[in-house]
């Protein structure tokens, strides 16, 4: 990586996810590149959590506005599907500042080869309760304040609170 590019991949990887602000774009994984061309112009890559997601056009404006914010004049935001983003690629510091802030991390995401089963009953997830460490809790709402999101309240501390889901 040339020194233009870990400058702009460093101003880059400071964006925060405007839904989990105490997550970095960097720290989600959505942040797949950074790079400075000849003419000076910036090409950021990213790939969205998942098709659809409302937070992503905040994403982009977000980077474009920090980047131009730190002298970088011309920058494009490239958006690469393929691979799909995974709950895998959060990072360890990602995992422990959603734990800091009360929320659960997803566990190990499911692969399948082949068709992907669908089924009417919610998915049966492995979830520790962030205030207690618990990992008996109860499913309260398949949805959170945002779809990426699934609520359960521990049922030792009864505890409410927030499952970022494995996908
Ligand atoms: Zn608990």
């Amino acid at each position: 990586m040339l020194a233009a590019d870990q400058v702009a991949y460093g101003v880059a990887a400071r964006v925060v996810d405007p839904e989990m602000p105490m997550l970095t774009l960097e720290d989600l994984g959505v942040l797949r590149a950074v790079q400075v061309e000849d003419d000076g112009s910036v090409v950021a890559t990213i790939t969205p959590t998942y098709s659809g997601c409302p937070a992503m056009t905040s994403m982009r404006d977000d980077l474009v506005r920090t980047l131009r914010g730190a002298g970088f004049a011309d920058v494009r935001v490239d958006v690469v599907l393929e691979p799909a983003w995974s709950s895998d690629w959060i990072s360890e510091r990602g995992r422990r500042a959603l734990a800091a802030h009360g929320l659960s991390a997803p566990g190990p995401a499911p692969r399948y080869d082949g068709p992907v089963p669908l089924t009417l009953v919610p998915t049966r997830r492995a979830v520790r309760c962030p205030r207690c460490g618990a990992s008996d809790a109860a499913l309260t709402s398949e949805f959170g304040p945002t779809a990426c999101k699934a609520l359960y309240r521990c049922v030792r501390c009864s505890e409410p609170f927030e499952h970022v889901k494995e996908i």
